[in-house]
């Protein structure tokens, strides 16, 4: 489904769908974000702004796509109809694939408890969940995703500004009993990657390294998005820089055409 070209490239979406103009900084991660500089450039809008004319693009497009949705869906400033009606359209588009990225964890919690379509499979098999992470300050974000109802959670490390304990637990069975709810709360998928873009801030090889070691010691994939060697940003595999231990795995939600 995804081009190989693509994920050498450190992109593991395909289209962006733009449900939402503008956003507004939330923590230390939201310090150069692009998008965020975009709007404020361009002027696009001056305040949070739904896009219902937006809404049914994935329904027009036939071609089996992993859509990214950018900016934050759960924004305080959107209201529960406007995501009630993209998650809808995820439901309908089931040849699709939807990353839904917040910071607002928390309210993507309260807000997916209290969204389930009749007549429908829930959690959406074709969506995937996911919360970014910039230090371990915000871990807590970790744990309102574990809590999330989602099919397919994801967990971005980017840009990592610190060391991170991740709370993965093994997505293999293991001898330790589990059941409902406390069973099914995993973290799926993890992508990791320094800040890019100019002013970017410093990232680690060792914050990395270890990310990559806690996802092998779980089972989990895990995408590394770039790295920052000797203070250069490093993104394709093909660049002999690249490590032999930085993967570019991918959930298996997510199909590499051949
Ligand atoms: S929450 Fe995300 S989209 Fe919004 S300002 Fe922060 S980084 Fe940008």
């Amino acid at each position: 489904m995804i081009d190989p070209r693509r994920l050498a490239r450190g992109l593991y979406w395909e289209r962006a769908w733009s449900l939402v103009e503008r956003c507004t900084r939330v923590s230390d991660g939201c310090k150069h974000c692009w998008a965020q500089a975009g709007h404020d450039r361009w002027k696009r809008a001056d305040k949070v702004m739904p896009r219902p004319d937006r809404l049914e693009q994935p329904l027009r497009r036939r071609k089996p796509t992993v859509y990214a949705i950018w900016d934050d869906l759960f924004h305080d400033a959107v209201p529960f109809e406007f995501i009630r009606g993209a998650f809808a359209v995820m439901s309908l588009a089931e040849r699709h694939r939807f990353i839904v990225l917040t910071k607002r964890s928390k309210r993507a919690r309260i807000i997916l408890a209290d969204i389930h379509f009749k007549d429908c499979a829930w959690p959406l098999p074709n969506v995937i969940v996911g919360t970014s992470v910039e230090t371990y300050d915000y871990a807590w974000r970790i744990d309102e995703l574990l809590a999330c109802d989602a099919a397919c959670r994801m967990l971005s490390l980017e840009p990592l500004l610190g060391p991170i304990e991740c709370h993965l637990k093994p997505l293999k069975p293991t001898r330790e009993f589990e059941f409902g709810d406390a069973a099914r709360a995993r973290i799926d998928w993890v992508a990791v990657g320094p800040e890019t873009g100019s002013g970017r801030r410093p990232c680690k090889r060792q914050w990395i390294e270890d990310i990559v070691g806690q996802c092998r010691d779980a089972g989990v994939p895990c995408y590394v998005k770039a790295l920052d060697i000797d203070g250069k940003l490093v993104v394709s595999m093909d660049d002999p820089r690249w490590p032999t231990w930085a993967p570019r795995e991918l959930p298996g939600l997510i199909e590499v055409t051949t």
